[in-house]
């Protein structure tokens, strides 16, 4: 089996199976040899890694990756494809390919079984339409990992890095900074990919923080206030957590908390920095039975 990554390689496999892109699930194939180099480079994917994959497709980047990696245990949903990797990949004894998706297993339970528990490196080409759920999972269910490499669509990237102030600052972008330190890799166009995505797309490295930046006394609770946020943009901060269903926050408490933070009553929830955030969390959750 040649290796895959250029766009005679991905046709010849295609044709052999006569495989048909499947749109919902999001197949966008890399047919770009840089890019996939870059991606791995940008992993720093070496011999004592364990890398999770996340749908490897027709198993192009897993080639890469399985070259420089320890070893490889690839998340494919799609069940047609499951022959095909078993093809493109049979030189490669270091991959695990499983059948399943992503999004219904115990990510962390697979890490204990695959490498002893010990932390993976995450690396993918993500299907666009469900970016943000496996990023929050990975995050907030502690799966033991070092780093996300991955390519996602532009403007999600964009979202993981901004501050407060942009319209394009929200949950996901205080989700990413709590968890990890995110850095831009590269810019990736539509000609690289097989079929081409109507959007732009950019390779992001998150780097997992060992302790968070900021302190507060719960995590589940700070990130229900968030959530609570910026469900409810426009609203000031005291009405969008007070309607929020399942806090039950009472006016008076949240005032009484902003004023402690020596902030205004109409404050907005999307002006609010991370460590803003961790302090309200803290003050709020004090004293609470939850
Ligand atoms: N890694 C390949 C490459 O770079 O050429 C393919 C990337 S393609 C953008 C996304 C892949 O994720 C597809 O193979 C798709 O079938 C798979 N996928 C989509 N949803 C998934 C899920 N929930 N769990 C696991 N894999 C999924």
């Amino acid at each position: 089996m040649p290796k895959l990554g250029t766009p005679t390689g991905t046709i010849e496999v295609l044709q052999k199976y006569n495989f048909n892109f499947q749109k919902k699930f999001g197949q966008n194939f890399l047919i770009e040899p840089r890019v996939l180099e870059t991606i791995v480079e940008a992993a720093g994917v070496g011999k004592d890694d364990c890398v999770l994959e996340i749908g490897p497709g027709i198993g192009t980047m897993t080639q890469y990756l399985a070259e420089e990696a320890g070893k490889v245990v690839a998340v494919e949903i799609d069940k047609a494809l499951i022959p095909i990797l078993k093809d493109t990949l049979a030189a490669y004894p270091n991959v695990t390919v499983i059948h399943g998706d992503i999004l219904k297993m115990d990510v962390k339970e697979l890490v204990r079984e695959r490498n002893a528990g010990k932390p993976v490196k995450v690396v993918a080409n993500l299907p666009y339409y469900i970016t943000t759920p496996i990023i929050m999972q990975l995050f907030e269910s502690h799966v033991p990992l070092e780093s996300i490499t991955i390519m996602v669509q532009t403007e999600v990237a964009e979202r993981m890095q901004v501050g407060p102030g942009t319209k394009d600052y929200g949950a996901l972008s205080l989700a990413v900074q709590y968890y990890s330190r995110p850095e831009i890799v590269t810019h990736v166009p539509p000609s690289c990919f097989m079929p081409k995505p109507n959007v732009g797309s950019t390779v992001i490295r998150l780097a997992r923080y060992e302790q968070p930046p900021v302190v507060t006394t719960d995590e589940e609770f700070m990130f229900k206030l968030i959530r609570a946020s910026f469900n409810q943009r426009r609203k000031t901060l005291v009405n969008g957590l007070c309607n929020a269903s399942g806090l039950n926050l009472s006016k008076a408490e949240v005032a009484e908390a902003l004023e402690k933070m020596e902030l205004p009553p109409a404050v907005r929830g999307e002006t609010f920095t991370l460590e803003q955030f961790a302090r309200l969390g803290s003050l709020l959750y004090k004293g609470r039975i939850q």
